[in-house]
C-alpha cells in the first residue's frame, strides 16, 4: 500500500482533540500553512499555542510528545493568581525531568484531570518535543534552543523568531516567575543559576538550591532573557532519569505555584553558596580528543565529572596531552582566549595553572561537542547584596 504523501499525524491529532474545536485543530491548519512556507529553508517548527492541556498529553513520555506536538509549544493555563509562573522544559531535547515533573504536578490539578484548582496561572513552553522524540539535545539542523532567546548573539534563525514570540506574549501578560528546567550530563549537585544578582533572583534560586551560580555568557539562554520580565533561573537537575531530580523539579513549581510574592529582602550569607562562572571550556574543532585507552591528541580524563563542583589546586590534571598550546579553547564572559591562563601542557598532561572549581565537566563526547566541556567558577558571595 502506497503511504506516500499521507499525513500521519493529523489524524491522530484529530482523535485526541474529538468533541470540541480546540485550539489545537486552529492552530493545526496555521503551522501546516506556516510550515510549507519555512520547511523549504531550514525545517523550522513555528510556535503553536495552546490554552489548555490536550487530553492525553500528560500519559506521554518526553520521547512520545512528538505524536501530539510538531514543535515548540506554549500552553497558558488558568489558575487562581495572576501573574503567571513560566516553566520551560525540553529546552534539551534529551533532558527529560522537566517534562517528567510537570506531567506528573498538573494530572493533581483540575487542568490535568485532578481535583485542586492551580494556586496560580502557569505558561508551560515546551521547548523541542521533535528533538525529544529522537532523544537528542537539539537534531542536526536546528541549533540549541538555549541559545537563540532574546539577547542571543548566533547568527539569527527561525528559532530565534520563536522564542522573541514567546519572550513578547509574556512581556505582554506580565509574569511572576520563570525556571527553566534541565538535566545535566556530568556528576554535579543540583544547583539553580541567575544571570542577575538581585534579591528577588536570589530568593527564587535558593528555593531550589543553596549552590547557586551566576553567569552572563553564554548568551541567548531563556533565564537571561525572562530575567528582563520577572524573577527568573536554569535549574539543574542532576542526570537524566534521576528520580530525586524529577522530584525535586517538581516540588520547586509547587513551591512557586503556591508562593504569594517572592520577597525583596537580601539574602543571609549563611543561606547560599554563589558562585560565578568565569569561563567556558571548548574542545576545538579542529582537535580531536578521546577517552582512554584511545588515542589522540587530547585524551581526557574518563574521571573528569568527579571534578565538578569541587574547588581543585594549581596543578589539577584534566587530560593527557603533548607540548606546547594546551588543545582547548578558553573564554572569559567577554569571549576573550583565556586557555593561558587557567592550563598548561607540562609532562604531557593538561594541567590548571590556578586554583578554580570546574562545573559540567562531561565525558559524553557528543555533548562535548555540541555544546562544551565544561565550565570553570570561583566564589561570588562578596556580590551579595548588601543586607539592611
Ligand atoms: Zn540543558
Amino acid at each position: 500500500m502506497d503511504l506516500g504523501g499521507y499525513p500521519p499525524k493529523l489524524p491522530r491529532r484529530r482523535a485526541l482533540s474529538a468533541g470540541k474545536t480546540t485550539q489545537l485543530q486552529k492552530h493545526e491548519s496555521l503551522t501546516l500553512s506556516v510550515k510549507a512556507a519555512t520547511l523549504a529553508n531550514d525545517h523550522a517548527d513555528p510556535l503553536v499555542e495552546l490554552d489548555h492541556l490536550p487530553s492525553g498529553l500528560l500519559d506521554c513520555d518526553a520521547a512520545g510528545l512528538g505524536r501530539f506536538l510538531d514543535g515548540p509549544t506554549l500552553i497558558q493555563l488558568a489558575g487562581q493568581r495572576e501573574p503567571a509562573l513560566f516553566v520551560s522544559v525540553l529546552m534539551h531535547g534529551n533532558e527529560t525531568v522537566g517534562w517528567e515533573a510537570m506531567r506528573r504536578l498538573l494530572l493533581d490539578f483540575d487542568v490535568g484531570g485532578g481535583q485542586r484548582s492551580l494556586p496560580r496561572s502557569l505558561a508551560l513552553f515546551i521547548g523541542n518535543p521533535r528533538a525529544a522524540a529522537a532523544g537528542m539535545r537539539h537534531l542536526p539542523e536546528q541549533p540549541d534552543f538555549n541559545r537563540v532567546w532574546p539577547g542571543s548573539e548566533l547568527p539569527a534563525t527561525p528559532a530565534h523568531g520563536v522564542m522573541q514570540q514567546v519572550t513578547a506574549r509574556m512581556a505582554e501578560r506580565g509574569l511572576f516567575a520563570s525556571v527553566d528546567l534541565h538535566n545535566n550530563t556530568g556528576t554535579n549537585p543540583h544547583y539553580a543559576c541567575v544571570n542577575v544578582i538581585g534579591n528577588r533572583y536570589l530568593r527564587l534560586a535558593t528555593l531550589f538550591s543553596r549552590t547557586v551560580v551566576y553567569f552572563t555568557r553564554p548568551r541567548g539562554v531563556q533565564s537571561q532573557a525572562m530575567a528582563e520580565l520577572c524573577p527568573a533561573i536554569t535549574v539543574e537537575c542532576g542526570k537524566v532519569r534521576d528520580r530525586l531530580g524529577v522530584e525535586h523539579a517538581l516540588e520547586l513549581v509547587d513551591a512557586c505555584l503556591h508562593l504569594a510574592e517572592i520577597p525583596d529582602t537580601p539574602m543571609p550569607m549563611h543561606d547560599i553558596d554563589l558562585f560565578h562562572t568565569v569561563a567556558q571550556m571548548k574542545v576545538p574543532e579542529d582537535i580531536d580528543f578521546a577517552f582512554p585507552p584511545a588515542k589522540a591528541p587530547l585524551v581526557l580524563s574518563p574521571t573528569l565529572e568527579h571534578l565538578n563542583f569541587r574547588e581543585l589546586p594549581a596543578g589539577t590534571a584534566f587530560a593527557r596531552c603533548g607540548q606546547g598550546q594546551p588543545p582547548l579553547d578558553v573564554r572569559d564572559e567577554w569571549g576573550r582566549d583565556v586557555t593561558r591562563r587557567y592550563f598548561t601542557c607540562e609532562d604531557g598532561e593538561l594541567r590548571l595553572k590556578l586554583p578554580v572549581m570546574p562545573s559540567m565537566l562531561t565525558c559524553d563526547a557528543e555533548v562535548i561537542r555540541q555544546d562544551c566541556l565544561g565550565y570553570l567558577l570561583e566564589r561570588y558571595d562578596k556580590h551579595l547584596p548588601p543586607r539592611g
